[in-house]
C-alpha cells in the first residue's frame, strides 16, 4: 500500500523550541522606543508580557526546552499528521511530490494554539490574572481563549467589528471557552475612543484591536498582553511544526527542495520552515522557502524594510520590517488572518538577506486552489491556507513543464470549517480580484516618519 499519511508517536514531539536567530548570518535589529526612537531592552516590555516570553523574545540561545506541562497538553493534538497529497498530485498531472502538514486537528482548527498554551503557560506561573489581546477574522482569539481556560485565566479578545459582526461562530467559540469578547473600536479604551471620535462607524482592523489590547493591558498589572504572531517568541514556539516535519520527511524517504507556507505575520511560515532552514544554514542543503501573501495585503513582496509600529495608534516598539505602513487598511478579503500590515522581524531580516522568498497571489486564484485541494485531498483549506494551496499548485505546473519531479511541502496550517461564508462569496461570484494599486501603497508609506534602517 502507498503511504498517504506519515505519523510519529507522542514521545516524537520536539522538546525543544528551535531559534533561528541563533543561526542567522545577519542578527535582528534592535526594536525602538516608540517616543525616544532609541534602542529598548527587555525591561521595557515588561508592563505587556511575562519575564520567561521576554527572555525568549530577545534571546539567541538555539535551543529552548519545552515546559513539560506544555508539552503535554501538545499531546492532545500533536505530533499532527503530514499527508501525501496523491490525488492534488493527480489532477493537476505534475511530476512533483506533494506534501502537507496539516495543523487543523488542534481544538480551535488551527496552529495558533502551539503558542497560546506555552503564552498562558507562562503567564500562569507568573500570577497574571487576566491577558487581553485582539483577533481578526477569531483564530487567535479562539486559540487564546482556549488556553487561558486551560490555565484559569480571564481572557478578553478585541474583535475587528466587522469581523465580529461577520463571523458570528468564532465569537461563539470563543464564548464557549469562557473569553469576553468585545467590537473593536470599542468605548472601553482611549484608543478606541479616539478612532470612533473619529468615525462612529469604523469597522474596526488588526491595527486597532491592538491599540485597544495593549492599552487595557499596560493600565493593570495583574492584566498582560499576548500576541498571535510577529514576535521571535511566538514564531520559536511554531517551529514545533518543522521539527516533526523534518522527521516526518525522513521517514517518507524524502527531503522537501520547496517549503511553503501562507503568511500573515509570519509564525504559520516560521513554524514549518526554520527547521528547514537550519539544514540550509547548518548544513548546507538549498532547500527553497516561500512565502505566500495576499495581492490585498503585499508587504512582503511590495513593502518596504523599515522601522514601523505594530498598531494604528503608535503605542508598540518600532520594528524594523517589511511593510505597508501601520495605516493601510487592507481591502476586506476573507484571508482575515492575513490582513496585517507588517511582518515578524525575524522573517523580515531572512527576506532582506534572500534567504527566503514571497509571491503574492489574488483571492480568487487562491479560492480555485482551495476548491481544487477540497476536491482532491477531502479537507477544507482556510482561506488564509489557500495561498499556500495557491503557490504549491504554480510550482507543480511549472514541474510538469519543466519535466521536474520536485518534491513540495506546504503548511496547511489551518481548516475553514468556521469561514464557510468566504466559500460562499466564491461560489456565488461575489469575490472580485483584487490588487492594491502602487498609489495606494506609496500614500500609505509617505505619511511614515519612522526611522529608515542602515
Ligand atoms: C492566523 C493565521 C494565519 C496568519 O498568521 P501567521 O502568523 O502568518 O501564521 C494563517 N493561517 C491561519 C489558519 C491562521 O489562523
Amino acid at each position: 500500500m502507498r503511504q498517504r499519511k506519515i505519523t510519529l508517536t507522542e514521545r516524537e514531539i520536539p522538546e525543544h523550541w528551535y531559534n533561528i536567530v541563533a543561526d542567522m548570518p545577519n542578527k535582528p535589529l534592535p526594536p525602538l522606543h516608540p517616543g525616544t526612537k532609541e534602542p529598548i531592552g527587555p525591561d521595557a516590555l515588561a508592563p505587556l508580557f511575562p519575564m520567561a516570553l521576554i527572555m525568549q523574545e530577545v534571546s539567541a540561545e538555539k535551543y529552548i526546552a519545552i515546559p513539560d506541562e506544555v508539552r503535554d497538553i501538545y499531546t492532545q493534538w500533536r505530533p499532527t499528521p503530514l499527508y501525501r497529497a496523491y490525488n492534488l498530485e493527480k489532477v493537476l498531472d505534475t511530476p512533483a511530490k506533494i506534501f502537507y502538514k496539516y495543523e487543523g486537528v488542534s481544538p480551535s482548527g488551527s496552529h495558533k494554539p502551539n503558542t497560546a498554551v506555552p503564552q498562558a503557560y507562562y503567564n500562569k506561573q507568573e500570577g497574571v490574572k487576566k491577558i487581553t489581546t485582539e483577533t481578526g477574522a477569531g483564530q487567535w482569539g479562539s486559540a487564546l481563549a482556549y488556553a487561558c481556560n486551560l490555565f484559569d485565566i480571564d481572557c478578553d479578545v478585541y474583535m475587528v467589528k466587522i469581523s465580529y459582526h461577520q463571523k458570528p461562530y468564532r465569537k461563539l467559540l470563543m464564548q464557549t471557552w469562557g473569553a469576553n469578547v468585545y467590537a473593536s473600536p470599542t468605548p472601553r479604551t482611549e484608543a478606541g475612543k479616539k478612532i470612533l471620535g473619529e468615525d462612529p462607524q469604523s469597522p474596526g482592523s488588526l491595527g486597532i484591536a491592538i491599540s485597544e489590547a495593549v492599552e487595557a493591558a499596560a493600565a493593570d498589572p495583574d492584566i498582560k498582553y499576548s500576541l498571535g504572531s510577529v514576535l521571535n517568541h511566538v514564531l520559536m514556539h511554531q517551529t514545533i511544526v518543522g521539527q516533526e516535519a523534518v522527521v516526518q520527511m525522513e521517514k517518507a524517504g524524502e527531503l522537501p527542495d520547496i517549503v511553503v507556507a501562507p503568511f500573515g505575520g509570519g509564525s504559520n511560515f516560521a513554524g514549518l520552515s526554520f527547521p528547514f532552514l537550519r539544514l540550509n544554514l547548518e548544513e548546507g542543503q538549498n532547500i527553497r522557502c516561500i512565502s505566500s501573501e495576499p495581492s490585498s495585503c503585499p508587504k512582503l513582496t511590495r513593502g518596504v524594510f523599515r522601522y514601523d509600529f505594530g498598531d494604528t495608534v503608535g503605542m508598540t516598539p518600532l520594528l524594523p520590517m517589511y511593510t505597508l505602513g501601520h495605516n493601510f487598511v487592507p481591502a476586506p478579503i476573507h484571508a482575515g488572518g492575513l490582513r496585517y500590515h507588517g511582518a515578524g522581524v525575524v522573517v523580515s531580516q531572512l527576506l532582506r538577506d534572500k534567504l527566503i522568498e514571497a509571491r503574492a497571489h489574488d483571492q480568487l486564484e487562491c479560492f480555485e486552489a482551495g476548491v481544487q485541494f477540497a476536491k482532491a485531498e477531502g479537507i477544507l483549506p482556510a482561506p488564509e491556507a489557500t495561498h499556500a494551496v495557491a503557490t504549491v499548485v504554480q510550482e507543480a505546473e511549472r514541474c510538469k513543464k519543466e519535466g521536474k519531479s520536485e518534491t513540495i511541502l506546504f503548511n496547511l496550517c489551518g481548516h475553514g470549517y468556521f469561514d464557510m461564508k468566504a466559500y460562499e462569496d466564491y461560489f456565488s461570484n461575489k469575490l472580485e480580484r483584487h490588487e492594491v494599486t502602487t498609489e495606494q501603497i506609496e500614500a500609505s508609506l509617505a505619511q511614515l516618519d519612522t526611522p529608515v534602517p542602515a
